[in-house]
């Protein structure tokens, strides 16, 4: 039989506010375990929350961004549940009437239309603590809680099962990560659990109208991890059910050594959890003007920008997909774009050099010593053929070590493309005389000497020569 896959993803994402979604402990990562907590975030008998302002400023942007409406009168519950990291026994989160609802996001893949995917919700939360298990200086044995990540401000973002493949999946994940780290509201460091996912994987005869039962999958800390673990959940479900076996609705765990899941818990159901309104916390009410002056204060979004590179500057989707990765990598562009360069061969020259000398020199394009006002005086230089592209590269390569322009680095260094005909020509004579074996067998036939001869003219002008010069002069002097 063949199956259709049905996957949701739930994804966390943890808010960049400094202080907690309740109390005023600092959010910052890294502190000495327990050192960043009060009576409000240990759950301490009587300690009274209080709703942080930022995180529902946060909440309203991600909804706004993600199309989904804003609800005015949302409410806060409490998730009922035992674990050593929950000192109160409860997480307060949201049930019913959650923040931002009814949303969705578009995605395209390379060479497809694009879908567009639901957002069911978005709601508040806060984070619990972590456990710390043994091997840890300070304990001998056993684990220690740290409360210290406790009332952390979180949204779940919670998608319709509309995902049909792990493409599709990794595709929506990237772009939510791309617009919360947009917005600034999330750092999207994933290793650190900034922003993490849920996967929910079903899988039904192709053609049915009923969804199969659900496995959920935590702990895939990685877009390559999402990818993994969803494949290796189809293919499980699909060989249990052929092999005559039911899928049970549970919670897996994915383990990035072995590239599998594996059994965690038996799924809970929403009313195990015995929510109800939190009475500590007042229904939250957004009027119409607050939701407003957070839409207006939105920057332009990613698939705005990347749609507008598109058609503006007629980039093709895959380039303007990575120029928009980042916000900063977008700002970059466009700076050198309004200095004077032209979209194409600046794309290039940033998605190429710049990327790869970032990458290896663990830079990040906001400290990129070369500014995009460089970039785009450099390339002005190959256009009026001052310097060829292979020039560019060590003026490049200096600019990146120096901060020097481009021109100057051309002058010090003697750089200078040699367009005069008959300096070119001599070079050429010289080469050629060099050669006359092939000069032989090329007049023979074998055209693919050119190449050769190109090669060894840029060499001996020490590719200062201009090419498109060599190779015309070149041809003519050969067949002429
Ligand atoms: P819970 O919080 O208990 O996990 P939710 O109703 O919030 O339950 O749904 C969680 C996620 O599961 C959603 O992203 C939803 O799209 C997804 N989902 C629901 N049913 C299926 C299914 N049959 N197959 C795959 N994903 C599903
Ligand atoms: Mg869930
Ligand atoms: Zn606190």
């Amino acid at each position: 039989m063949k199956y259709q896959p049905v996957i949701g993803l739930e994804v966390h994402v943890q808010l960049k506010t400094d202080s907690k979604i309740f109390c005023g402990c600092s959010t910052q990562f890294g502190a000495e375990p327990n050192s960043q907590t009060c009576p409000v975030c240990l759950g301490l008998p009587g300690a009274l929350p209080v709703l942080n302002k930022k995180v529902v400023e946060f909440a309203i942007k991600a909804g706004l961004s993600t199309n989904c409406s804003i609800t005015p009168r949302s409410i806060f519950a409490r998730k009922n549940y035992f674990y050593p990291d929950l000192p109160k026994g409860y997480q307060i989160s949201q049930f019913e009437d959650p923040i931002c609802q009814h949303g969705w996001l578009d995605i395209t893949l390379e060479g497809q239309e694009s879908k567009r995917i639901g957002i069911t919700r978005i709601h508040m939360e806060e984070d619990a603590g972590k456990l710390v298990h043994a091997d840890v200086s300070a304990l001998e044995d056993g684990s220690g809680v740290d409360l210290n990540r406790a009332c952390t401000p979180l949204l779940e973002v919670v998608s319709e099962p509309d995902l049909r493949t792990s493409d599709e999946a990794v595709s929506y994940l990237k772009q939510l990560h791309r617009i919360v780290t947009w917005l600034g509201i999330c750092d999207g460091n994933m290793e650190e659990g900034s922003f993490r996912c849920d996967a929910n994987v079903s899988v039904m005869p192709v053609g049915s109208e009923t969804l199969g039962t659900r496995a959920e999958i935590k702990n895939v800390n990685s877009f390559k991890f999402v990818r993994q673990a969803i494949e290796y959940e189809i293919q499980r479900q699909i060989d249990l059910i052929d092999d005559g076996g039911t899928v049970v609705q549970e919670t897996r765990l994915f383990d990035p050594n072995s590239g599998t899941t594996r059994s965690m818990r038996s799924k809970e159901e929403a009313h195990d959890y015995r929510y109800f309104p939190d009475p500590d916390l007042v229904p939250l009410v957004i009027g119409d003007e607050w939701v407003e002056r957070v839409r207006r204060e939105l920057p332009e979004l990613p698939e705005q920008r990347q749609q507008r590179f598109i058609n503006l500057l007629g980039l093709p989707l895959y380039d303007a997909g990575v120029l928009t990765a980042s916000r900063a990598l977008a700002d970059y562009f466009e700076a050198a774009i309004a200095a004077g360069g032209t979209a194409k061969a600046l794309g290039n020259w940033i998605m190429g050099e710049i990327t790869r000398t970032l990458n290896d020199t663990g830079t990040t394009i906001e400290m990129c010593p070369v500014t995009p006002v460089r970039l785009a005086e450099m390339l002005k230089l190959i256009d009026n053929g001052t310097i060829s592209g292979k020039i560019a590269k060590t003026v490049f390569d200096e600019m990146w070590k120096s901060g020097k322009k481009p021109l100057l680095i051309v002058e010090e260094q003697g750089l200078v493309q040699v367009s005069d005909i008959g300096a070119i020509e001599a070079v050429i004579d010289e080469v050629l005389t060099r050669e006359s074996g092939q000069v032989a067998e090329y007049r023979s036939g074998k055209d693919k000497l050119f190449g050769f001869f190109v090669g060894q003219v840029m060499k001996a002008s020490k590719g200062k020569a201009n090419p498109a010069l060599v190779n015309e002069l070149l041809l003519s002097k050969l067949n002429g």
